[in-house]
């Protein structure tokens, strides 16, 4: 069954902003001076203790990056410790962190393990070197595998695996091997991520150099297909997301549903009712001020909060509910939006669930032209 989240409770975001080195296609905000990540830590802890939150009620709690795994085991401690004695956490807590399979070894992943992260989810991105050479990460297929292995002996027995697809350069037959392998590695959630052309990046520079093909939308979304074909035993819940039933991920489901986040860190987001607020992302500025550190806050009336609430829901699988919007906002759905989803569903688009609309298995790549009729 699939998991129904709590919105009574939070969720808690820690964004670790540094790499070993960047990959050739990123532009994340991310730093390859891991040298301050000691001080990094200790204005993370300031902002966690400093942060006034009304309800301290949390259910999950995810580290991303960046590359979290470059904490030692004592940074990560002393961070959760903090976030325990500020916030209310659950027994039930979801408590993930992102890895990069380059960064990992299996007593370091015990020790996570057993100081209560209960999901991993690696950046392993491709099975296939060229993949990985083409991408610039730093690990290969056999790093990869080796820490799902040591994920698993460590004791996770929730790991999810991010792939990227989309490359306009993956040898024929390369990425139906990966799916069919990746349908074998006992993991519980697959995320899959379009390769997209990000400004002033090396892939970028390169493609405009004509040093490598550009990418193609009839490549990615024939990736994208390939994955149904693919027989993996996970169902579809988001536009990116698969999952055996019950082990979606209860953090991104929070930001699905809109419920709240609090982020903390450089670049973070957070989501507090109507409010949604932003840290800097100048890694300087932060650790000298983590206390000042926001610089974006913008509180939503009830049209844009009920665009926003949309358009997430339509990214998930289930879609929106027409009772949900009535009964958060007092809008009829059918009566507000009858033009649009008539035009959707002859455009082919979206179409009818039980309880309200989702988008058609064709619009999952054109979700942006779906989005915009309601925004
Ligand atoms: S590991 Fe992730 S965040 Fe870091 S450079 Fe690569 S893609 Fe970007």
């Amino acid at each position: 069954m699939t998991y129904i989240p709590d919105k009574t409770a939070s969720g808690i975001y820690i964004h670790i902003p540094f790499c070993r080195r960047k990959c050739g296609y990123c532009s994340f905000v991310s730093y390859e001076d891991d040298s301050r990540i000691g001080e990094y830590v200790s204005s993370l802890i300031r902002e966690i203790r400093g942060r006034q939150v009304d309800n301290r009620s949390v259910d999950t709690v995810f580290f991303g990056g960046g590359t979290p795994s470059l904490l030692t085991s004592s940074q990560y401690y002393t961070l959760l410790n903090t976030i325990y004695d500020h916030f209310s956490v659950s027994d039930k807590c979801e408590i993930t962190t992102e890895a990069n399979p380059g960064t990992v070894d299996k007593v370091g992943l015990k020790d996570l393990h057993s100081m209560g992260f209960n999901r991993l989810s690696l950046g392993i991105q491709s099975l296939d070197d060229d993949d990985l050479r083409y991408l610039g990460r730093i690990h290969d297929r056999e790093e990869a595998l080796l820490a799902i292995k040591d994920a698993r002996s460590a004791g996770f027995d929730n790991i999810n695996i991010d792939l990227i697809y989309g490359l306009p350069e993956r040898r024929p037959g390369v990425w139906p091997k990966v799916l069919d392998e990746v349908g074998k590695l006992e993991i519980t959630h697959l995320s899959m991520y379009a390769l997209t052309l990000e400004e002033d990046t090396p892939l970028a520079r390169s493609i405009t150099l004509g040093k490598h093909a550009p990418l193609s939308d009839d490549k990615a979304a024939d990736d994208y297909d390939a994955v149904d074909r693919a027989g993996l035993p996970f169902e579809q819940y988001e536009i990116s997301n698969w999952a055996l039933p019950g082990l979606e991920c209860r953090h991104n489901l929070k930001y699905w549903h809109r419920h709240d986040y609090h982020g903390f860190g450089v670049a973070a987001h957070s989501c507090v009712g109507r409010e949604r607020f932003a840290n800097t992302d100048d890694l300087k500025g932060y650790i000298d001020d983590p206390l000042d550190s926001v610089d974006f806050r913008e509180e939503l009336d009830d049209e844009k909060m009920m665009g926003e609430t949309i358009m997430l829901a339509l990214r998930t699988s289930e879609g929106v509910r027409f009772d949900d919007i009535s009964r958060i906002f007092n809008v009829k759905f059918e009566d507000r939006f009858g033009h649009e989803i008539s035009d959707l569903m002859r455009d082919g688009l979206v179409e009818r669930s039980s309880a309200g609309i989702r988008l058609t298995k064709r619009a999952r790549l054109l979700g942006n032209q779906v989005f915009m009729r309601f925004i």
